[in-house]
């Protein structure tokens, strides 16, 4: 897998090597070009100096040139030799007596493990003649080496520290540049994780009027009109099932007393068709009704002392004869005095909803069991079936609304697929968690966490 590096360390790490190799590329020049100037001075010095004794001695000067150089004040890097190179005067600061002259010629020389430059004029005593005087100029490049070597030392020292201000400085700034994109993730997992489509991104009123700050704005004014489509629809259901409610159960009471009075089977047949459609119909215009209640917080939580065992043993009863059509044995185990602090009639209802499914969905001969114990200081309630199972990919998809796994399974009763999504809002509203597991053609098993 690749690894996965903020843009905000990419962008300090790529500035920092930018940096870095810009201030070595500067350093390296700065360091070169003053040592090539401070070898360009040394040798223009040198030359001066010997050209201005060169032009003197032999001259009427000759004697105060002599003069002037063993004073040891001017000319310091100058030495007169013979013409056979034996030393007259001068050589105060260094001793390049050893090196071989060599005429009108900058030359680099080492005596002693120290790099000099040195430049020799010959001034002969007379025109033409063979004997006179070496002038010789010399100057060590020791300095100038000092001062390139120095910059690489800056190099070394300096380079490293002020990387390191702008590194953190630049992570820094980066940081807080990137402090609304935290904001909105940070938003957008909570939104997430807790459903609560009401949070909204931090806006700090002082922060740059920049694009992440507009986007910021932006992202909050579309969850206000997300949250406003969301409490429409929510309204909108719970407004269509409340008004289906009476035509539904005048369509019902008029179905049962058609049933009574059917003068024949088909009269009796058609008459049944239409109680049990209606039936279904007004259970599923409850579920859904209950739904919209919850999901707007308006649906009554009369909490009380539940006794999981008596709990049980209400539904297993009302379950009999529907188990009973399919043979199907329905077993408990549930803990004596097992009470939980919930709204009984809620509770009821998602229970019998999980067993109801057991045998639904539950092979002939098979078996639901209902089991309820305490688990640490919560309740565990655990209804299981040896039915059809649920398969894999279906699993986290059997809580959403209207959520069937396939028509026919469901068909012969007239399920809707809202009984999942049912049990699951009433847990939650009791702050409880369920589970599921299942194994196709094996059986399944929901875990309510109370
Ligand atoms: P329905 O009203 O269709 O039963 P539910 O929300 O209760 O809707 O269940 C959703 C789907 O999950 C069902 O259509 C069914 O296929 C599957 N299901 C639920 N409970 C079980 C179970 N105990 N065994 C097998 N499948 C189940």
């Amino acid at each position: 897998m690749k690894k996965t590096t903020s843009i905000k360390t990419r962008i300090t790490i790529w500035y920092t090597t930018l940096m870095f190799a810009l201030l070595t590329v500067i350093l390296l020049l700065i360091g070169t070009l003053s040592y090539q100037l401070s070898i360009d001075n040394i040798e223009n010095d040198i030359r001066l100096q010997v050209a201005e004794i060169s032009d003197k001695v032999g001259s009427r000067q000759s004697r105060d040139i002599f003069h002037q150089v063993d004073s040891n004040k001017e000319f310091k890097n100058v030495s007169i030799y013979l013409e056979n190179g034996e030393y007259i005067v001068g050589q105060y600061l260094y001793d390049v007596s050893s090196v071989p002259f060599m005429r009108d010629e900058l030359h680099r020389e080492t005596v002693e493990g120290e790099e000099y430059i040195v430049y020799d004029v010959f001034k002969p005593a007379r025109p033409g003649d063979d004997r006179g005087y070496w002038i010789r100029g010399a100057e060590s490049i020791n300095y100038a080496k000092v001062l390139g070597g120095s910059v690489f030392i800056i190099i070394l020292i300096v380079i490293p520290i002020i990387l390191l201000f702008t590194a953190l400085g630049g992570y820094y700034i980066t940081r807080k540049a990137f402090l609304p994109i935290n904001n909105i993730i940070h938003t957008a997992n909570n939104i997430y994780t807790q459903n609560d489509i009401k949070q909204r991104i931090q806006i700090n009123p002082e922060a740059q009027k920049d694009e992440l700050h507009n986007l910021s704005i932006t992202l909050n004014k579309m969850l206000d009109k997300i949250e406003n489509l969301i409490k429409q629809e929510k309204q909108f259901t719970s407004d269509a099932s409340h008004e289906l409610r009476t035509p539904i159960s005048v369509i019902l009471a008029q179905g049962e007393y058609l049933l009574d009075i059917a003068q024949n089977d088909k009269e009796k047949e058609l008459a049944e068709n239409i109680v049990t459609k209606a039936n279904q119909v007004s259970k599923l215009v409850s579920r859904l009704l209950l739904l919209a209640r919850i999901d707007q917080n308006r649906q009554k939580f009369n909490k009380e002392k539940v006794d999981l065992g008596v709990l049980t043993d209400i539904v297993v009863d009302s379950m009999k004869d529907l188990a009973a059509q399919k043979d199907i044995l329905l077993l408990t185990n549930v803990a004596d005095n097992l009470i939980v602090d919930a709204d009984e009639s809620l509770l009821l209802s998602a229970i019998t909803n999980l067993i109801s499914n057991g045998i639904k969905y539950g092979n002939e001969s098979g078996y639901v069991s209902v089991s309820a114990s305490r688990l640490g200081n919560t309740t565990e309630i655990i209804v299981a079936d040896n039915g059809i199972g649920i398969p894999e990919e279906h699993l986290d998809k059997i809580w959403g609304r209207f959520y069937r796994i396939d028509d026919v399974r469901n068909d012969e009763y007239g399920s809707n697929g809202l009984g999942l999504a049912m049990v699951k809002s009433i847990i939650e509203l009791h702050g409880g968690k369920i589970y599921v597991k299942s194994e196709l053609g094996k059986g399944t098993e929901f875990r309510i966490i109370l």
